[in-house]
């Protein structure tokens, strides 16, 4: 079981509404570091949409149990529940780091 309809609809229409402003954002923007960022984030949007549609949204991509809608609440496009978020990002914490130094040179 996935989400219910009414919660889908819930997160569509954040999803949506954060769209619209996104895309707004976006054309008002001409630095290129926060246009990739802006691209990026309406790119995982785009996903959670498809995936709401076809009902996948709200599934962790990791272990398939359900996110808890709290968490989708407070980031609808979450992807993992927040057990495997946790492990995802302690495993590519070492790739951040890494990346980190290198901003902070530059
Ligand atoms: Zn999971």
């Amino acid at each position: 079981m996935a989400l219910t309809p009414e919660n889908r609809e819930i997160l569509q229409a954040m999803l949506e509404r954060r769209r619209a402003a996104l895309t707004v954002e976006y054309a008002a923007r001409s630095d290129e570091l926060q246009c990739s960022r802006l691209l990026a984030e309406l790119r995982r949007i785009g996903v959670a949409l498809v995936h709401c549609a076809d009902g996948r949204h709200g599934r962790c991509a990791d272990c398939e149990l359900d996110i808890d809608f709290e968490r989708l609440l407070a980031d609808p496009v979450a992807s993992r529940c927040a057990r495997c978020q946790g492990r995802h990002e302690k495993v590519s914490a070492v790739h951040r780091k890494h990346s980190a130094g290198l901003e902070a040179v530059a």
